[in-house]
Formats: structure tokens, sequence, C-alpha cells
């Protein structure tokens, strides 16, 4: 078991291997049990004298961290760090990828977003091959994303592939023209993928200030932030993810919930809640709603994924 206090030591990005990240018990556990019986990928067994999480299986839900009494379930404590948005704005070989999800669900947001960005960074070229096939761009090359999961896999499966996320990139924008949504109040949902870079969790904030949001943190957020619940999907029943999902929206202080993902924006619309779809933010709009089941969201999603 290791110590609250002890740093952690951050996994190297090796290519090819997922950059999975992973949770731990610390000193602090009370030995109850709860997170071994409400881990939903059965990564956490006890030992000795503790329980213990085997991080090959742990899928960086949070569950246990919400289920623990005594604080003791913790995300590993590193950050891996970004590329300046400075030095990569001029690059040749710069990307722009919207994501499956939001290639399927919102085409129009994404290419608005694309022209957008064109207007400041006339270099940037569209990349429309999904992230779990090789992108067959040149060594060096720059992907900007504004999903979570497609900049992991980007930055660790691809050799000679660099990512950068769309908000730190767009929040070092100059002279970026943003709607003003005067003092409207919501809350953030911060994206499992970006747990372990605050800078991102921090360009999100400083957007939302910009348009003019008053922020109003849920519990868990940024680097403490927990799954919305989506990423249980095949692990446990369907009835019983959309009860931990649930679970998770009613942590969110506000009805409206920034998210940055297109399986965030579902899950707060099954819950009750009312998504607001970042890049739809950008370009002035609401989102809609997203009335799909776990079941239909997932199959249409898996289907995308081995077309593109
Ligand atoms: Fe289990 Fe999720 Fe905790 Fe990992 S983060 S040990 S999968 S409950």
């Amino acid at each position: 078991m290791n110590s609250s206090s002890e740093p952690s030591e951050a996994p190297a990005i090796k290519t090819g291997v997922e950059d999975t990240f992973y949770y731990e018990i610390t000193t602090q556990c009370a030995l109850c049990g709860s997170c071994e019986s409400e881990c939903p990928a059965g990564a956490i067994t006890e030992a000795e004298e503790s329980f213990l999480v085997d991080k090959r299986a742990c899928i960086d839900c949070g569950t246990c961290a919400m289920v623990c009494p005594a604080g003791a379930a913790r995300s590993i404590p590193f950050v891996r760090a970004s590329l300046d948005p400075a030095a990569v704005r001029s690059e040749d070989a710069f990307y722009f990828n919207a994501g499956c999800a939001q290639s399927l669900y919102k085409p129009k947001a994404a290419a608005q977003l694309f022209s957008l960005l064109k207007e400041h960074y006339p270099q940037l070229h569209l990349h429309e091959r999904c992230c779990h096939h090789d992108p067959q761009l040149p060594a060096g090359s720059v992907i900007i994303n504004c999903c979570a999961g497609c900049d992991r896999r980007f930055r660790s499966l691809y050799a000679g592939i660099n990512t950068l996320s769309l908000w730190e990139l767009l929040d070092a924008t100059p002279q970026l023209n943003l709607p003003d949504f005067r003092g409207r109040q919501v809350s953030v949902h911060d994206s499992c993928g970006y747990r372990h870079k605050p800078q991102v969790h921090r360009a999100i904030r400083s957007l939302l200030r910009k348009m003019n949001l008053e922020i109003v943190e849920a519990e868990y957020s940024g680097t403490d932030s927990v799954c919305c619940g989506d990423k249980l999907y095949g692990l446990l029943e369907d009835e019983q993810v959309e009860q931990r999902i649930a679970e998770r929206a009613r942590q969110f202080p506000c009805a409206e919930v920034v998210v940055t993902c297109i399986g965030c924006v579902r899950a707060l619309s099954s819950a009750g809640k009312k998504p607001c779809y970042l890049p739809e933010l950008l370009l002035g709009k609401m989102t809609e709603p997203l009335s799909e089941s776990l079941f239909d969201y997932h199959s249409k999603l898996e289907r995308y994924i081995a077309e593109h």
C-alpha cells in the first residue's frame, strides 16, 4: 500500500501501448472493503493488511474514490505535460481531429469549429482517421483534439505523433471572437482522459470565463474528477451503468453541465441534466439532449470507428 504523501512515479508513455492511468489505495484505508465490492472492473483485491489495485485491470473510473468513506482511494498523482501552443501553431504538420463521436453526432459543430480554427491557423489540416487506426501522418505531426480519449490514443499508440488539446490551443489564441452568456451558471465535468492534465482543466475554465459563464464547481472536479459512468458500459448491466451515471449527475450543483465528450452528453442527458457541449458553447449554441440508449450509442459508435 502506498502512503498518501508519497508521490507516485509517472508511468512513461510507451509507443503502441495506450497511455492509461489508474487509482491506488493509500495508507488512509480503514479496511472496510467498500471499494472492492463496488469496483466495476474487479480490479481491487484484499491483501494481508490492505486493499490493492491491479493497475492493468483498473479502468481509471474513480468509483473507488466515490465510495471510500476514508478518502483513501486516489488517482495516481502526476501531471502529463502538454506541448506549448505557441510553439505548435506555426507547424506545417498541424491537424485538427474532431473525433468519431463528434463527427457522428455533431458534424455541423465539427465543421464550424474547423472553419473557426482555420481563420486563426490557415496552415491547419483536417484529420479524419479515427484514433483507433494508424493516422499515417509524417513523424512530428501535431494533432489537436477535442476528445480526451483521442488525445490519449494518438499520443501513445503511434510513433512520432504529438497531441495538444483544442482547449489549450483556443485559450492561447488571441482575438478569438466568443459569445457572451451574461453570467449564466454552469458546472463542469472533466473527462477522465485529461485527469492528469490540470493545464487542460485551467484552459477550459478560462474559456468559460471569457464567455462570461459563472462556474459552480462540483464535488470531484479537475484532477479529482470521476467518470460520468459511460466507461462502465459492458462491465456492468446497462441498468447499473445508468444508476452510476445518475449518481455522478447528482454531484453537479447546476442543471447545466459543461462537457467536452459526446459520451458525457448522452450520459448526463439520460440523468436529466442539461449538458453544454463545449464546442457548441464556443459557437454560441446550447446543446440538445442526446436521447440514445446506452446500447444504441455504443453500437453506432463502434460501427463508425470500424468504418473510419
Ligand atoms: Fe476499480 Fe475504478 Fe477504482 Fe480502478 S478507479 S480500482 S476500476 S473503482
